[in-house]
């Protein structure tokens, strides 16, 4: 494979691209833990692609089941039709999810789920004569897609801003960096529950009576791994309740094994109405996303609509048999492999190795859980994110390492097949190229 000169004749220069000058980063094959380059090196995969190759790349009972599928039936029309796959993995989604979450909506990715977790939202209340909740609330610096919903529930005013028209009515907690404030902190900050009672305070500012749902990332990802303080979700679960607000997590990132157990609510303790995943559902090797609901929402669509009202939501690929058998495959793996397990068993080891670069120049923050970690840098004044991006380059054009920089915040998220020494190169590398940063 040649590296072209330019990807310009097809890349549209949104993000990170655009201030990309370089000859184009191109990745040519993906084994187990690595990628490797289009100069033949062998990249360590410090974030599974993007979050989601949590059982590692390529793997050929993945790779089987998509050409098995694809030779049987390729696609059945997503509506009033189902397919084995696809009803096959609604049920083990259903056994894995927390108690309660018995239902799922397949979309192709998390802007697609989170999108359709507004509309079922919104159904669900005008179904309950309750049309009038109309508003939502979610946090500022929280990354909910690029949908027109997701982004206007995002939380990072970048990525809605240069679109000028956005949905109304969303209100954002202002929160979501006091949760971290808490240097070198080891596993989860200390912090109380009443940043929560934040969500008191705005809801007051309204009729709490017009609130749809609050969304929420259990651990927020793109912010730069923020982990909620103890207490923290208990807190917004028993505000919604009270106010008869449906509570949704946004578990794209933190879905299938990444903190150590399938789901974050089940970790944390904290089940909420509706669940949206994608990502490691599918291993990353197809597209795959959807929403999990929770029996009383399932309910009211079940106790069929009023006259008044029609029910239409779905997706042309929504439960598209590929992207089931893919799901279906990589959930074996979960399960044999124990991978969410190993997120656990792995964890201690993972805090030792990160919390090591702790006194590297400009380090002034580490936060880690399961299997996910964040060292945050100092931003340099005059040019915030660059000290970020300077340490993803070096990792990368070193051959080394693939990271992910979200400003100044080097995100780590290995898959979880990752071993001891594989964790030792991880955080040696980056320890290497924050000094050389400096
Ligand atoms: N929600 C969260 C929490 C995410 O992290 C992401 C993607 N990083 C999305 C939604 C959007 O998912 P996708 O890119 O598959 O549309």
């Amino acid at each position: 494979t040649q590296r072209p000169d330019s990807l310009d004749a097809y890349w549209m220069p949104f993000t990170a691209n655009r201030q990309y000058k370089g000859a184009p980063r191109m990745l040519v094959r993906a084994e187990g833990m690595h990628y490797e380059d289009v100069d033949g090196r062998a990249i360590l995969d410090g974030t599974a692609g993007l979050w989601c190759c949590n059982a590692g790349h390529a793997r050929r009972r993945i790779v089987d089941a998509i050409a098995e599928q694809a030779a049987t039936l390729d696609y059945s029309p997503a509506f009033q039709m189902g397919s084995p796959p696809a009803f096959a993995l609604a049920q083990r989604l259903a056994a894995l999810a927390p108690a309660g979450l018995n239902h799922v909506f397949f979309t192709s990715s998390g802007s697609e789920a989170v999108d359709s977790a507004m509309k079922i939202v919104l159904a669900h209340h005008r179904l309950r004569g309750e049309g009038q909740r109309t508003r939502f609330i979610s946090r500022e610096k929280a990354y909910h897609g690029v949908g027109f919903g997701g982004m206007a529930l995002g939380g990072l005013p970048n990525n809605r801003r240069q679109f000028g028209l956005q949905l109304g009515g969303v209100d954002y907690l202002r929160h979501t960096l006091d949760l971290s404030r808490n240097a070198f902190s080891k596993g989860l900050p200390r912090q109380g529950a009443e940043l929560a009672d934040d969500l008191e305070r705005l809801i007051a500012l309204h009729d709490p009576s017009t609130i749809a749902a609050v969304f929420v990332e259990p651990i927020a990802g793109s912010a730069g791994v923020i982990l909620p303080a103890p207490g923290y979700l208990q807190r917004l679960r028993e505000i919604c309740d009270q106010h008869g607000i449906l509570l949704v997590f946004d578990e794209v990132i933190t879905g299938f094994g990444r903190v150590g157990m399938a789901f974050a609510a089940q970790r944390f303790g904290v089940t909420p109405d509706l669940l949206t995943f994608a990502k490691g559902a599918s291993n990353g090797a197809v597209p795959l996303g959807g929403v999990l609901v929770g029996d009383s929402v399932h309910a009211s669509f079940m106790q069929g609509p009023p006259q008044a009202i029609e029910l239409f939501h779905g997706y042309t690929y929504s439960g598209h048999p590929l992207a089931c058998a893919a799901a279906l495959a990589t959930l074996d793996i979960y399960a044999e492999e124990r991978l969410f397990e190993r997120a656990i068993e792995l964890g201690e080891y993972w805090q030792e190795r990160l919390h090591a670069l702790q006194g590297l120049p400009n380090v002034i923050d580490i936060r880690n859980f399961g299997l996910v970690g964040a060292v945050e840098l100092a931003p340099r004044k005059d040019a915030p994110g660059s000290r970020g991006y300077e340490v993803f380059r070096r990792c990368f054009h070193d051959g080394r390492l693939l990271v992910r920089c979200t400003g100044d915040i080097i995100a780590l998220s290995p898959p979880l097949i990752v071993d001891k020494a594989q964790i030792d190169q991880i955080t040696g590398t980056l320890g290497e190229m924050i000094r050389a940063t400096a």
